[in-house]
């Protein structure tokens, strides 16, 4: 969340009477007897903002009729969608970039939304249990829930079971490295297959970096700055090795077997400086193998990190304390 827009939410929370939580951009606070989540509606657009509330009437979901009657009677373009999902009941306004105006708008439509909820009976409840009680907002897993104490503690309580579990399974770097050595030699006999077969090795690249990085994950548990260090020095040394080492089988075939292919593996710098081998297909080649391991690695490791934060992302919008007004 950049600066800009947290000041604009700022100018929206003090005209709204709610809190911004600048942790996550979450404006939050209790309105009447509903709790309020105020954030944008898709990440990439932060001025279209919804207004969020967790409530429930005895006599089912809003109607087509109300909703179509409530966005009808404000006549003003502000508006985008009033909608009912389960017990959660979201009013989307459009893109409104300029802060005052924002603010003016979240404000309006804030008293209207919950004029009309208590209207037409609706009380606070859990998204959870969906027991009518207070609750608070919570960030799970990069969404935003309304919980009720009950819930929330059951919930923390799994959460923290799971990560227990999840340290316990201390990361093992020997085990990473034997595995992330063993995916290695699955892309470079990739890489050598390939370009024996006569196809460019540009996929080989990806398969060496998904290899390494799975066969770390698999034997060393969880990924950390280590695994990406090990990982990547490893690929540089085996995208090196499996390079050459198809080079020295060129070459091998094209002598007709005078040396070992040992030998010609060794005698490769050395081929390279009577320009036995072509210096720049040789250095192209291997730069472009470099290049799509690159290409692989970054998503394989940025999805493995992600795998390690999820127990991370629990906790409660907002550390203010307020009460039922
Ligand atoms: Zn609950």
């Amino acid at each position: 969340m950049n600066k800009k827009n947290l000041s604009a939410y700022r100018t929206v929370a003090e005209q709204t009477g709610l809190y911004l939580d600048e942790a996550n951009g979450t404006i939050y606070g209790r309105r009447g007897e509903y709790e309020v989540l105020i954030y944008p509606v898709t990440a990439d657009r932060p001025y279209q903002l919804g207004i969020n509330i967790c409530a429930e009437r005895p006599d089912g979901q809003l109607t087509k009729e109300e909703i179509g009657e409530f966005c009808q009677a404000l006549k003003q373009e502000k508006i985008l969608t009033l909608q009912q999902k389960g017990n959660l009941i979201q009013l989307s306004l459009k893109v409104i970039t300029n802060p005052q105006t924002l603010a003016a708008a979240v404000s309006e439509n804030l008293n209207r939304l919950v004029a009309l909820l208590s209207s037409k009976g609706y009380v606070n409840v859990c998204q959870g249990c969906g027991t009518p009680q207070e609750t608070r907002g919570y960030i799970m897993n990069g969404s935003r829930v309304f919980l009720c104490p009950d819930c929330y503690s059951s919930k923390y309580r799994a959460i923290m079971e799971a990560g227990q579990e999840k340290a316990a399974r201390k990361s093992n770097v020997i085990g990473g490295i034997a595995g992330a050595f063993l995916g290695s030699l699955i892309g470079a006999a990739c890489i050598i297959l390939i370009s024996q077969l006569g196809f460019v090795a540009a996929i080989s690249g990806i398969v060496m970096a998904a290899a390494t990085v799975k066969g770390y994950e698999l034997l060393g548990g969880k990924m950390n700055v280590t695994g990406v260090v090990i990982c990547s020095l490893i690929m540089i040394a085996m995208v090196y090795v499996a390079d050459r080492l198809d080079w020295a089988i060129v070459a091998y075939r094209a002598m007709d077997a005078e040396y070992d292919l040992f030998t010609m593996f060794r005698l490769v710098p050395k081929m390279l400086e009577a320009e036995a081998i072509e210096m720049s297909s040789y250095l192209g080649n291997l730069a472009m193998v470099y290049f799509f391991a690159l290409i692989g690695a970054v998503p394989m490791i940025t999805a493995a990190f992600q795998k390690e934060d999820v127990s991370s992302q629990f906790g409660p919008i907002g550390q203010q304390t307020y009460n039922a007004m």
